[in-house]
């Protein structure tokens, strides 16, 4: 069997079947966790390298197993992708963002704009402008306090449709940002049929930017690029001092990462931005 290479081999592994059986069983429990409270959303600062100021946050959720643990969005956002379960999914981190956006903007805390990772299925099979609307108007934030990620996906999943409804939703004034840009396999032509407002350098270039010229150049390329359109430019993944000013020196607009800090729980989140000293 091994002549016929790697992928058939681990096909019929037993160890498949077990993985096969961990997929149900997590797909299953996943459906639990949203009636269980068991999802949290975590915030990720991101600051404007002039000012130093925090201007958005990202939300990011985490899933509190009861037996498992914290189990990474890495392992169940594929699965809730396949199942469907993302949409209902998606729609609760909204939902409970938009109401924390309320919060902070009532203490005078929230930053320009909040980010929240909408997936292509989402935007293909959802009725994601429905719930935009209901969520903007149950919380009364201003659509700009909302920044959709997006990846180049999107493109792929169904075109028509996700082009329909990111256009609505940039109608309503809702702020758009494309997610590890430079990682997918479109075209760049939609970066002008849709407004987007700002580019994210994926986190591999990044992170190998300072060792690696080609991860450089694809750096620089991209803030060319996203400066040339008018889009603000962020560098997700950003460790250290050193990226950060390489970041600086190349004109990069907003860096992410934790030299920051690491995404935090909400609590948390508001009281490093009620005592955040820009540097
Ligand atoms: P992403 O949107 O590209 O998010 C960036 C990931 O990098 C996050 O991982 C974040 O915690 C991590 N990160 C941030 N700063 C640093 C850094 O300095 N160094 C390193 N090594 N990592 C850093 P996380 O939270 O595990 O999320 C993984 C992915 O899961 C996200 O990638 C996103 O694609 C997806 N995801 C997370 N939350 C949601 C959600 O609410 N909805 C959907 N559809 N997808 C989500
Ligand atoms: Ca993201
Ligand atoms: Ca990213
Ligand atoms: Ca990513």
């Amino acid at each position: 069997a091994k002549t016929q290479g790697r992928g058939i081999l681990r096909f019929f592994s037993p160890e498949m079947g077990l993985r096969a059986k961990h997929r149900l069983t997590l797909e299953a429990e996943l459906r639990q966790a949203l009636e269980r409270s068991e999802l949290h959303v975590y915030y990720q600062p991101q600051v404007d390298l002039i000012s130093g100021e925090i201007i958005g946050l990202e939300a990011l959720v985490r899933w509190q197993h009861p037996e498992r643990g914290l189990v990474p969005p890495g392992e169940f956002i594929p699965l809730a992708e396949e199942s469907g379960l993302v949409v209902p999914l998606g729609d609760w981190v909204l939902r409970e963002t938009c109401r924390q956006i309320k919060q902070w903007t009532e203490s005078g805390l929230a930053p320009r704009q909040t980010a929240v990772n909408i997936s292509a299925v989402q935007l293909s099979r959802g009725h994601l402008v429905e719930s935009i609307k209901e969520v903007l108007a149950e919380t009364g934030i201003a659509p700009q306090q909302l920044e959709l990620e997006i990846t180049e996906s999107f493109v792929i999943v169904d075109r028509d449709q996700s082009f329909k409804a990111l256009a609505e939703l940039k109608a309503l004034g809702i702020r758009l940002s494309i997610d590890d840009f430079g990682t997918g396999y479109s075209s760049l032509g939609y970066l002008q049929q849709l407004e987007v407002d700002k580019l994210k350098v994926d986190i591999s270039f990044v992170r190998n930017m300072t060792t690696n010229m080609g991860s450089a150049s694809i750096v620089k390329a991209v803030i060319a690029l996203g400066h040339s359109l008018g889009l603000e430019v962020i560098a997700e993944g950003v460790e250290d001092a050193g990226q950060a000013r390489y970041l600086r020196s190349l004109r990069c607009d907003v860096m992410q990462g934790y030299l920051i800090s690491r995404p935090m729980p909400a609590e948390e989140t508001t009281r490093f931005l009620a005592s955040f000293q820009p540097t």
